[in-house]
Order: structure tokens, then C-alpha cells, then sequence
């Protein structure tokens, strides 16, 4: 059976600070926090899921923020960037926008592509690139304007310690497509239009350390229960060690780790994240899952408060 994914579902990080979190990828780069909950295994540990305007798949970063957690490092059996995707001629906006905010970047060239790269307050490694695939945000925020704004992931650069078993993964289990090599990089492409574009080393990278500003892992695209169930049969015919299907509100979820050492996970694209409160608040109320409810006031209790507010220097 041939299965190809559309490619990046969400990615899911380690940070410290949820206010800190909240005002880079909403204040600095203009997302929008699209679900406010919390860690369904750690109720005293936020998740925030930033997104464009829906958190459609391909959009979605999500975070466990913290406070006081174990600083990681970047290195093999993670994502080493995460890669943004905004549409072109955007370019002298961001950097113009990066400079103005103190956040130090650097410009990098693969295959033909100039990205930018820096780090979140954690130190997370993030790239932009500009590009023209993918579906326009809808969402503005503070100093980024629609019309510049972040359309979603391009893609991710994978730290593999067995790169030739995380490739052979992506082509034949994953359905991606090996579409170039250059110097210490293959990059793959998948079938969608979104966080599609998979670039990984070809030598094997030592081993990183998780915590925060690290990945914890990257979710690939199942379009809904059915095709989700598909994909768990799929990878585990292929002699992987997957979890059941677990349900995690807003899609449904199995993890693996692979042999390259990153914990993949596939997530369905539905229900979605407006499955339990509408467009228009989005992120705004504290969400829990069913079992949690009749303790929301000791477990919003134990959560710092957070707010999506525009930074001081866009407010001038
Ligand atoms: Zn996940």
C-alpha cells in the first residue's frame, strides 16, 4: 500500500516561559494562539497551540511551557528548525521587524533559497523563508499585517542519527518525495501545499538533549479518523512500534519513535480546533478536556496567567 502524507501536522516544543512564549509567537511574529490548554498527561502545564487563523494543519506550533524546566540542546533525534513560511516579497518586512525587535538573525542559502534564520527567547532554531505556495493568512496581529504574515510551516530540517533509516522512512513509509541533494542536506517534499518541504542530514548528527528550547516531536498529516487508522496500520506493517490511537481533542494521535531517534507522530486534520469553541475566540477561554472539568478552578489555579498582547514597540 502506497500512503503519501500532506506533510507537517503540527510541531511540539520545550519552553520555560508561558508570557515570554505568548509574546514571541503571537507579539513578535504574529500568530495567533489558537487553543489555550493544557497538557492532557500534566494538568499544571499549559499547551498553547499558535497557528494562522484556524491553526489549519501545517500551521500549528504547540507548546509546554515550563517554568524553571532544564534548558536542552539541539542536536540529533530532533527537529533542528523549524521552518515559517511567508509570502514573497515579505522578506524586507520581517527583517526590518526582527531588527527592530532585538531579535539578532542570520541569512542562509540551500538549494537555491534564501532563508532567515534566528532563535525564540528559548533558543529554539526558526527559519523564514519566503515562498509561494501555501494559502494566505487571514490573521493580523499587532505589527504583522495579513498580508506579510506567517502562512504556515514551509517545512522542518531533521537532525537524524541514522539519517539513511529516517530517509528511508520519509520516501517509503512516510510517501515523501526525495526531490534534491546539496551538500550536507537531502531535501524531500510531500504531497501538500504546507509544511511540505523536508530537509535532513546525510551524515549522522551526535545525539541532542531534550528540554527546553528543543522539539519534542514533529506530527505528520492524516486527513481524518479513517485515514488516521489507515496510517497506524500502515506504519506498524512497516515494523514500527506504535502507540494506540489516542484521542487529543482536536485530532486524533499515534506516536512512534524512528530509528534516526525523532518521535514522529501522525495526527488527523480533524476535528479541528473550533470542535469546542468558535472562530471568533479562538485561544481565549482556558480549554480542558471532559475529565478535567470539575476541577477547573484548581487547575486554572495552578497555571500562571498569560496574555495575547501586542508588544509595547508596535503599540508606539
Ligand atoms: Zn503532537
Amino acid at each position: 500500500m502506497t500512503m503519501k502524507t500532506a506533510g507537517i501536522h503540527h510541531i511540539t516544543a520545550f519552553v520555560t516561559d508561558a508570557q515570554r512564549n505568548v509574546d514571541f509567537y503571537a507579539g513578535v511574529l504574529g500568530l495567533r494562539l489558537v487553543k489555550k490548554t493544557i497538557n492532557f498527561d500534566a494538568p499544571e502545564v499549559y499547551h498553547l497551540y499558535f497557528g494562522n487563523e484556524m491553526g489549519s494543519p501545517g500551521t500549528a506550533i504547540t507548546f509546554f511551557p515550563w517554568a524553571g524546566s532544564r534548558r536542552g540542546r539541539i542536536g540529533g533525534g530532533q527537529v533542528g528548525y523549524t521552518v515559517y513560511a511567508v509570502p514573497p516579497g515579505s522578506f524586507d518586512f520581517w527583517q526590518e521587524r526582527l531588527r527592530k525587535l532585538n531579535v539578532p538573525f542570520t541569512p542562509v542559502e540551500r538549494f537555491g533559497e534564501t532563508y532567515i534564520r534566528f532563535a525564540d527567547p528559548d533558543g529554539l532554531g526558526i527559519e523564514m523563508v519566503e515562498r509561494e505556495q501555501g494559502t494566505p493568512s487571514r490573521w493580523s496581529f499587532g505589527g504583522v499585517p495579513a498580508d506579510k504574515a506567517i502562512k504556515g510551516f514551509g517545512g522542518a530540517v531533521l537532525n537524524s542519527i541514522a539519517p539513511d533509516k529516517t530517509r528511508h522512512l520519509l520516501e517509503h513509509v512516510m510517501g515523501l518525495e526525495l526531490v534534491a541533494e546539496e551538500g550536507d542536506l537531502a531535501r524531500y517534499r510531500a504531497a501538500g501545499d504546507i509544511g511540505n518541504i523536508i530537509d535532513i542530514n546525510r551524515v549522522p548528527v551526535g545525539w541532542g538533549i531534550g528540554g527546553a528550547g528543543t522539539v519534542h516531536h514533529i506530527a505528520w498529516r492524516a486527513k481524518d479518523e479513517e485515514d488516521h487508522r489507515s496510517w497506524r496500520e500502515h506504519v506498524l506493517s512497516n515494523g514500527y512500534k506504535v502507540t494506540p490511537v489516542i484521542d487529543r481533542q482536536y485530532f486524533n494521535a499515534v506516536y512512534f519513535r524512528e530509528e534516526g531517534g525523532i518521535l514522529f507522530e501522525i495526527a488527523s486534520d480533524t476535528p479541528g480546533f473550533d470542535y469546542d469553541e468558535p472562530f471568533e475566540s479562538l485561544g481565549e477561554k482556558l480549554m480542558l478536556p471532559e475529565w478535567l472539568e470539575a476541577r477547573r478552578d484548581e487547575v486554572a489555579r495552578g497555571l500562571p496567567p498569560i496574555e495575547v498582547r501586542v508588544l509595547e514597540e508596535d503599540a508606539r
